[in-house]
């Protein structure tokens, strides 16, 4: 069988990562992650002192961006310019950053080619808000995956709680709505499930039931 690509799509704390992670796992996939793309531009962005409102800027820290990704073990790793870049994009700071620079069509333009590129030896889920709907419109496989504002904002503290960085939950709460709303309504490559995408709710779900779910609605379409 020829290895295609599956596109996960949702807002941020449904647990977009971890399920795409144990799916490709299953799959015997790789994995892109094209948040991280973002997250690394804004990154970038910050350390030239280009602000996040500079589109033609942005754009030109896009194109340079030497992005690489490594998944070993259970590691899904983000290297820029061969510095391991993985915890720096994580913050919350850089969280917004990315959905601010990420609303510029220059820079989604400019990455657009970037993903398709990295996607393009197929076998590969690939994880964002635009992957099934503009980057794959053709993939084998597309879902959305969702979960309540509380519970995707539970996640992200107990996220970084355990990740030794203790966040505020009402203001975890507020961000994630901020970020939801700037990345649904903006003009270019909106967030927003594709017509053929499976949609989850994995309010209630464990990431081993929302793969299964996911390995199920593969087998149904291919049945
Ligand atoms: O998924 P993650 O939270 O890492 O994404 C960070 C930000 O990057 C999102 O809030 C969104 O603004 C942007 N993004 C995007 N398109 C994608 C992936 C991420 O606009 N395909």
């Amino acid at each position: 069988m020829v290895k295609k690509v599956v596109t996960i799509d949702g807002p941020a704390g449904a647990g977009k990562s971890t399920v795409a992670k144990t799916l490709a796992r299953r799959l015997g996939y790789s994995l892109l992650d094209t948040g991280a793309i973002y997250r690394s531009v804004a990154l970038v962005a910050n350390q030239q002192a280009v602000p996040w409102d500079d589109a033609a800027r942005l754009a030109e820290v896009a194109r340079d961006l030497a992005i690489e990704f490594k998944f070993v073990g259970d590691l899904n790793s983000t290297f820029v310019a061969g510095e391991d870049v993985s915890s720096a994009i994580r913050t919350p700071e850089i969280s917004q950053g990315a959905s601010q620079v990420s609303a510029h069509g220059p820079v989604r333009a400019a990455l657009l080619d970037l993903q398709r590129r990295l996607g393009s030896a197929g076998g590969v889920v690939v994880e964002g808000r635009d992957t099934g709907t503009v980057v794959f419109p053709d993939a084998e496989a597309k879902f959305f995956l969702s979960a309540t504002d509380e519970e995707r904002a539970r996640r992200r503290v107990e996220e970084l709680r355990l990740a030794g960085k203790p966040v505020d939950y009402d203001v975890t709460l507020a961000e994630i709505r901020e970020r939801d709303h700037r990345d649904s309504s903006r003009d270019v490559a909106p967030m927003k499930a594709a017509e053929d995408a499976v949609v989850i709710d994995s309010s209630t779900m464990s990431i081993d039931e929302v793969v299964d779910a996911m390995v199920d609605a593969m087998a149904a379409r291919r049945g």
